[in-house]
């Protein structure tokens, strides 16, 4: 058993359609606290990364599509997100490199990874109002859902929904990291636009396992 690169595929083409149906929610959130481009980095990147999986050969295995997925990202998102996810990704991908099928310590593996490059790359601590905080929680309980038993889908499930209640609980904060810090104490009362599309990018993950 386990979660194979259909289901990598799966995610990340459902994640780009997502991404492309809330980019201007994502630009609005990046307008009140950032410089308003977020929705438009993430849908440029993610239709970047649509036509380069066409290319991927039929050997590919999940960690071949995450890698696909950071370099693309890397080379077509400008700004703080680029970097960011991208380094997510390649870290992920590293995590996970050869498997055929990610059983749900993989997938522990997989997204534990993520975060702890987006903590490398962006040296942002949990409370600082950024994706971290989305992610955090999201590895946290994906752990508690694999020491449970659950399946690799309720793992992914329980990580979607730690994560949204990370960005949700963003929007008190005032951010510490990135442009949005900028703003001090006005950036409280606006949810954070990179922990909102980390929780997007999960549930796409959770829903790409439930098909
Ligand atoms: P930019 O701020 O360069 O315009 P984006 O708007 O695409 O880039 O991305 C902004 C998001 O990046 C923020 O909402 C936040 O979640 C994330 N971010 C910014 N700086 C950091 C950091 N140092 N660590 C983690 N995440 C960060
Ligand atoms: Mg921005
Ligand atoms: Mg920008």
């Amino acid at each position: 058993m386990g979660l194979g690169v259909g289901w990598a595929e799966a995610w990340i083409r459902h994640g780009a359609d997502v991404l492309a149906e809330h980019r201007l929610e994502l630009i609005i959130l990046d307008r009140d606290i950032g410089d308003g481009d977020h929705g438009e980095n993430m849908d440029r990147g993610f239709q970047a990364v649509l036509i380069r999986l066409d290319d991927l050969p039929p050997e590919a295995n999940p960690g071949d599509v995450f890698k696909l997925v950071a370099t693309t990202l890397i080379s077509t998102v400008g700004g703080a997100a680029g970097p960011l996810y991208g380094t997510a990704f390649l870290k992920g991908a590293l995590a996970v490199a050869g498997a055929s099928t990610l059983d749900g310590a993989a997938l522990v593996a997989l997204l534990t990874a993520a975060r702890d490059g987006i903590v490398l790359r962006g040296k942002a601590e949990s409370g600082d109002k950024t994706m971290v905080d989305a992610w955090t929680p999201a590895v946290d309980a994906a752990a508690a859902a694999a020491a449970d038993g659950a399946d690799e889908t309720a793992i992914l499930h329980a990580a979607a929904a730690a994560a949204e209640g990370g960005a949700v609980a963003t929007e008190p904060l005032v951010a510490r990291k990135g442009r949005a810090s900028y703003l001090g104490e006005r950036s409280a009362g606006h949810r954070d636009p990179g922990a909102q599309s980390s929780a997007l990018l999960l549930r796409a993950a959770a829903d790409a396992a439930a098909r």
